[in-house]
């Protein structure tokens, strides 16, 4: 008689991880709008918005570009400025920017419908390899991995590795032992379980929930305690800081602000004008009266603070009305006056000046305007 047991495989510790994972996934999926609805446009505009953005606030912004955008037909033809006040606050403008490029693309050529595979949807502007997976994985039920941050820190506390998660190589091994395993009847939903595990109970930052994780008995870093030194992650530049005084000058026409360059930081979008470095109100005064305008009055605004990914302002603001030159209407600084009602429905100004524009609407509102 054979022994049976050297026939059987042993089974890894990520194929005894799909059927825990699985049940608890049933048990604790998080309600999300997107989820109630997953076609393919539903889970391509979510899982953009939600890089770099936290659920909660992603809620609000979906709920209102999926109104006004309710399917890709509608996003190919949006004019760029309403995109772009659609995207406020969101931040990484260019997000948008590629899922309109992307809409055009699929409606001249794929009929309107946005690719099933993993590999055609890399194609188009904006798609990375998780979006791809995800879009292919949720709503086309294909065999995908969709690896995110999330994924790549329980994966690396699962197998006790020390590897690197920013490194590309090691992504790319993950990503093919996840593909690996990824059970053929419930693609997305392994994905998504995935990633709610490593959004709601293997948390960042040591705060790992390993009382309440299905996988804890197959857990390397939970056995070894070294929970909290996973994942490595090799640091990154400093980012390099900015020093800028922002000017909110409002004129008798409206305030002024400035389209910013069609490339590079926040492209496209209106902004209040600055002058590089922190400046004092005897140097804003003489810049005012060099571009022909003259001020009654100026009010520091403080300080604000707005990180991107490679850089950081550290701003102050001023706020100065202007009236106009004798001889008629000088330009400040290529900008135009835009009055603040305009200002706040119709032109897409980033988040990195909200702390001016709330002060701003603070001040109307006390002035009874
Ligand atoms: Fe993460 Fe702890 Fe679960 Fe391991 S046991 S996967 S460290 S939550």
């Amino acid at each position: 008689m054979t022994d049976r047991r050297n026939e059987q495989t042993e089974e890894t510790m990520e194929e005894k991880m799909v059927t825990p994972l699985l049940d608890w996934y049933e048990m604790n999926a998080r309600s999300l709008p997107w989820r109630d609805d997953p076609t393919p446009y539903h889970v391509w505009i979510s899982e953009i918005m939600l890089q770099q953005t936290r659920v909660e606030a992603v809620k609000e912004y979906y709920a209102r570009f999926t109104r006004e955008l309710p399917d890709i037909a509608a996003l190919a033809q949006v004019d760029e400025e309403r995109l772009l006040k659609l995207w406020e606050g969101l931040g990484y403008y260019s997000r948008a920017r590629n899922l309109k490029k992307a809409a055009v693309i699929v409606m001249e050529q794929y009929q309107g419908r946005l690719p099933r595979n993993k590999e055609e949807l890399i194609k188009l502007p904006g798609i990375g390899a998780y979006t791809a997976g995800a879009v292919s994985s949720i709503a086309y039920g294909r065999k995908a991995a969709a690896v995110d941050g999330n994924v790549l820190r329980v994966m690396s506390r699962l197998t006790g590795s020390r590897e690197n998660i920013a490194a590309e190589q090691v992504k790319k091994r993950l990503t093919e032992r996840i593909e690996a395993i990824i059970p053929e009847a419930f693609p997305g939903a392994f994905n998504q379980a995935l990633m709610d595990l490593g959004a709601m109970v293997c948390l960042p930052n040591g705060e790992p929930r390993c009382g309440e994780c299905p996988l804890a008995d197959l857990c390397t870093a939970f056995h070894q305690n070294i929970q909290n030194e996973l994942p490595v992650k090799a640091s990154k530049k400093p980012r390099r800081r900015e020093e800028k005084t922002i000017l909110v000058f409002e004129t008798p026409q409206g305030f002024l602000v400035r389209k910013r360059p069609e490339r590079g930081l926040l492209a496209g979008m209106w902004e209040f004008p600055a002058l590089e470095g922190r400046q004092d109100e005897e140097t804003v005064r003489r810049v005012i009266g060099e571009s022909g305008w003259a001020s009654d009055g100026m009010t520091v605004l403080g300080s604000a603070k707005h990180i991107f990914s490679h850089i950081e302002w550290e701003m102050q603001g001023i706020y100065a009305r202007l009236s106009a030159p004798k001889e008629g209407q000088a330009a400040f600084m290529d900008c135009i006056p835009v009055t603040w009602e305009r200002l706040e429905q119709e032109y897409s100004v980033p988040a990195a000046f909200d702390a001016y524009r709330e002060t701003i609407r603070k001040m109307r509102q006390n002035s009874g305007k």
